[in-house]
C-alpha cells in the first residue's frame, strides 16, 4: 500500500530520484474507466512536447514540456503523470506479460514461478478476496480483544512489526551510522496513520480539513469492522487523540534529515529506562532477531513520550488504536471491496486527488513486485534488459565520475586537504547497474493460492525476517534496495554506492538511438544526481567507507553551508501550489543533487565532445545544437503535471522539489544554459543572483557568443 512509502525511516539507505513522478498506485475495486494502453516510450528529445511559441529564457519548463499535458493528460487513475510515469506504465505492461505466463496453476512452474504466479493470481481473484472477507484477520482481532493488561502488549507489538503494522513505533535493522561494517537494530518514532507529524499539528483550513477527513475515514473503517455508528465515531476521536500525542513527541521530516538527530546508540537497558512499559528483551526475542544488546534509539524523546502516553492511556483505547493500525496495515487489494474502497477514498482520492482506482491488474503487478520483487525481476531482466545497456551505462558513470574529479580540482573554495578526502570518497563509490549479481533466495517463503491476506502478511514477515537476521552480521555490499524493474535510482550513504535498476535505463532516459547530448541530458544528469548525493548536505557527513565522520575542515564546511544556503533561499521562494511554498531545507539535498548532477553531466559531455571533435554549439540536422539538445533533454526528464492535492502532499513530506522547479531551479543556476539559448542576464532563467555550489564554467562563457540564429522571443 502506498501509505508505507510515506513513512520516514531512520536510515540513509535510499534516495530515490523519480519516485515522486510515479504518483499513486494503491487501493481499488471498480473497473477503471481509463482506456488501458501500453504507452510508447518517448524518444531522447521529443519535439511533440516542446512549446516553441514561448521564450525559453522566461520559463524553460514550459518551453521543454508545454505540450506534454495535452498529449498525456493525467489519467483518472493517477495523481500525477509525466516522463517517469510513461516508463513506469510501460514497465508495468512488461511485468504483466510475464505474470500472465506464470499465473496458471501449472505443475511445470519453477518454485519462483509458483510464488510469483500464485501471488499475482490470488491478488487478481477479487471474488475470492470478497468471499474470504476478514476471516484471515479474525485471529489477530481476537488477540487484541483478549489483551487483559498493558504488560501483554509486548508480544503483540513484536508480531505487528513483523507483519508491517508499525503500531506505536517502528523497528528494523540498519547499518551503524558510525561503523558501516556493522548491522544493528534500531527503533524509531512511528505509529501514525497520517503521512507525517505536522499533519496532526499544522494550522489552517487545508490541514483542518484533512484531519476531519482522516477521523471520518478511521471511523468508517471501524464501522466496516463491525462497530456501531456511535461507537466507531467515538473510537475514531480517541485514535486521533492518541496519534496526536505521538505526533507531538515526533521529529519533523526536516530535522530527521540530519544524521546526528537520529543517531543515539544505547543498550537495551537504557531503552528500557526510557519506555519501561514494553519488555524490550522479550520484544526483540519475539521478532526472532539475533540477540540485541545495543541498538540505535533514533529519537529518544519519542520513547520518553511513548512512556507517558502508555501510562496515561487506558487499555481499551490502546486496543481500539491497535485494531485501526492492524486494518490499516493490510494492503487494500487483500481486503473486501467496502474496506478497499474506503482506504482508496482517503489515501488516494482525498490525500492525493486521484479520482479513480487503478485497474486491478496494475495493482496486482505492483503488489507482486513488492512481495517477491527479485524473483520477478530476474525474469524481467532476462526478457527486457539488453546487456549492452549495462555496459554503456557503466561507461557513462565512469565519465561522470571523472567529471566530478575535475570539478573537485577546480573548486576555488575547497581546501587542498578536503579535496584529497573528497576524491578518496569519490574513488570508493561502488556502481551498481541493472540488477544484483546474486538473487535473493525465496525458498522459505510460502505463497498460498487463494489466501490474499495470508500471502501479504507472510511476504511481509519473510522480508522483515530477512532484514532482522542481518543484525550482528557483516554487511552484504551486493544487496540492492530497489527491485530491477523499478523506474528510479538511489545513492546510499552507508554503502557509498549508486544504484540504477534496469527499469530506469529505458528511453527517453537512456536510448541507443539517442544522441550523446540527449543521453547526457537525461540519464547523465541522473547519474550525476546520485553521485552528488555523496556530497550533499547529508551525504557529505559520511566518508568513503560509509561512516558518519567529519572529514571536512571547519572552514570548508562553513563555506559549503554558506553556498548551499543560497539554494535553501532560492527553492524556498518557489510557490508550489496555492499558498504552499517549497521547504528549502527539506529539499536541500535533492536540489543540490539536481544542480550538481546536471553540471557533472555537462562537464562529461564536453569531455566526450572534445574526444570526438564535436562542436557542441553548432546546430545539427535537428535544428538544435548539441548543447541545446542537452538542456532540452534535461527539461524533458520532468515533463508532466501533478494534481494540486498531490503537490501539497509532496511539498509537505517529500525531499524532492516538484517537477517544474527541478527544471527551473537548476537551469537558472547554469549560465551555460543562458548562453546556449541566447538569454540576457537578468531574464528569469538567467538571474544575476544564481547559486553555485559547484563551479560554473564562467571562463568558457566569456569566449562564447549566443547560438547562431537562435533568437530569444
Ligand atoms: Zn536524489
Amino acid at each position: 500500500m502506498e501509505k508505507r512509502l510515506l513513512t520516514m525511516q531512520a536510515t540513509f539507505a535510499a534516495c530515490g530520484i523519480l519516485a515522486v513522478l510515479i504518483a499513486a498506485a494503491s487501493a481499488q475495486t471498480k473497473p477503471a474507466t481509463v482506456t488501458d494502453k501500453n504507452p510508447d516510450l518517448p524518444t531522447g528529445l521529443d519535439n511533440r512536447f516542446l512549446d516553441t511559441s514561448l521564450d525559453p529564457c522566461v520559463d524553460f519548463f514550459k518551453y521543454s514540456c508545454g505540450k506534454f499535458p495535452k498529449i498525456y493528460p493525467i489519467p483518472p487513475d493517477m495523481s500525477g503523470y509525466g516522463t517517469g510515469a510513461i516508463i513506469f506504465e510501460h514497465t508495468e505492461y512488461a511485468l504483466h506479460s510475464l505474470l500472465e505466463k506464470v499465473e496458471a496453476n501449472n505443475p511445470s512452474r519453477t518454485p519462483n514461478e509458483q510464488k510469483v504466479g500464485d501471488y499475482y493470481a490470488t491478488c487478481m481473484n477479487a471474488e475470492a478476496v470478497e468471499a474470504a472477507g476478514l476471516k484471515a484477520l479474525r485471529p489477530e482481532l481476537d488477540r487484541i480483544a483478549a489483551l487483559k493488561d498493558k504488560s501483554e502488549l509486548t508480544g503483540l507489538l513484536a508480531h505487528y512489526q513483523l507483519i508491517n503494522v508499525s503500531a506505536l513505533f517502528s523497528y528494523g535493522e540498519q547499518q551503524d551510522l558510525k561503523d558501516a561494517r556493522k548491522q544493528i537494530a534500531f527503533v524509531d518514532q512511528g505509529g501514525l496513520g497520517l503521512p507525517e507529524r505536522d499533519y496532526y499539528l499544522r494550522t489552517g483550513d487545508a490541514a483542518e480539513k484533512t484531519r476531519q477527513q482522516y477521523v471520518q475515514h478511521v471511523g468508517n473503517m471501524l464501522k466496516l469492522l463491525g462497530e456501531s455508528e456511535a461507537v466507531s465515531t467515538a473510537e475514531a476521536q480517541k485514535i486521533m487523540q492518541l496519534e496526536t500525542a505521538l505526533a507531538k513527541v515526533s521529529m519533523d521530516v526536516t530535522s530527521q534529515r540530519d544524521p546526528k538527530n537520529i543517531y543515539h546508540p544505547m543498550t537495551v537497558s537504557q531503552l528500557a529506562a526510557l519506555a519501561p512499559e514494553i519488555a524490550w528483551p522479550v520484544f526483540f526475542e519475539r521478532t526472532d532477531a539475533p540477540p540485541v544488546t545495543d541498538l540505535n534509539v533514533a529519537n529518544p524523546d519519542f520513547f520518553k513520550g511513548l512512556h507517558d502516553l502508555l501510562e496515561s492511556t487506558d487499555l481499551e483505547s490502546i486496543k481500539t488504536y491497535l485494531r485501526w493500525q492492524l486494518i490499516n496495515g493490510i494492503p487494500g487489494y487483500a481486503l473486501p471491496t467496502a474496506l478497499d474502497h474506503e482506504d482508496f477514498n482517503f489515501y488516494d482520492r482525498q490525500l492525493r486527488g486521484q479520482p479513480e482506482q487503478r485497474a486491478r491488474w496494475k495493482r496486482c503487478s505492483q503488489a507482486t513486485d513488492g512481495a517477491v520483487g527479485e524473483a520477478l525481476g530476474e525474469v524481467y531482466v532476462k526478457n527486457f534488459f539488453p546487456p549492452e545497456a549495462k555496459a554503456k551505462t557503466l561507461q557513462m558513470v565512469k565519465d561522470i565520475e571523472n567529471a566530478m574529479e575535475k570539478e573537485i580540482d577546480t573548486l576555488a573554495w575547497m581546501s587542498a586537504v578536503t579535496k584529497v578526502k573528497a576524491k578518496e570518497k569519490l574513488h570508493m563509490v561502488a556502481e551498481k547497474i541493472g540488477y544484483p549479481d546474486h538473487w535473493r533466495d525465496y525458498s522459505a517463503l510460502k505463497i498460498v493460492r487463494g489466501d490474499a491476506i495470508g500471502n501479504a502478511t507472510r511476504a511481509a514477515e519473510f522480508e522483515n525476517h530477512r532484514q532482522l537476521t542481518k543484525i550482528g552480521k557483516p554487511v552484504d555490499r551486493g544487496e540492492w534496495g530497489m527491485t530491477p524493474p523499478t523506474v528510479d535510482a538511489y545513492y546510499s550513504a552507508g554503502m557509498n554506492d549508486i544504484n540504477f535498476p534496469a527499469g530506469i535505463l529505458q528511453s527517453p532516459l537512456y536510448s541507443v538511438d539517442a544522441t550523446d547530448s540527449e543521453n547526457y541530458g537525461h540519464i547523465g544528469a541522473i547519474v550525476g544526481h546520485e553521485l552528488t548525493h555523496g556530497f550533499d548536505d547529508e551525504g557529505r557527513k559520511f566518508d568513503g567507507n560509509g561512516n558518519l565522520s567529519d572529514w571536512w575542515t571547519d572552514e570548508d564546511a562553513k563555506k559549503y553551508e554558506a553556498m548551499t544556503d543560497c539554494e535553501v533561499k532560492e527553492y524556498g521562494g518557489f510557490t508550489a501550489v496555492d499558498d504552499v511554498k517549497i521547504n528549502g531545507q527539506l529539499t536541500l539535498g535533492e536540489n543540490t543533487a539536481d544542480n550538481g548532477g546536471l553540471r557533472l553531466a555537462l562537464v562529461a559531455l564536453e569531455e566526450d565532445a572534445k574526444r570526438k571533435g564535436v562542436d557542441l554549439n553548432k546546430k545539427d540536422a535537428s535544428g538544435w545544437s548539441p548543447m541545446q539538445q542537452f538542456f532540452l533533454a534535461y527539461g524533458q526528464d520532468w515533463c508532466g503535471e501533478n494534481r494540486p492535492e498531490q503537490i501539497r502532499l509532496q511539498v509537505q513530506t517529500d525531499p524532492h522539489s516538484p517537477r517544474e522547479f527541478r527544471v527551473k531551479g537548476v537551469i537558472q543556476n547554469m549560465p551555460e544554459f543562458g548562453n546556449a539559448f541566447g538569454c540576457k542576464p537578468g531574464q528569469p532563467m538567467m538571474p544575476t543572483n544564481a547559486c553555485h555550489v559547484w563551479k560554473p564554467q564562467i571562463e568558457s562563457l566569456k569566449t562564447r557568443t549566443p547560438i547562431d540564429g537562435f533568437t530569444s522571443r
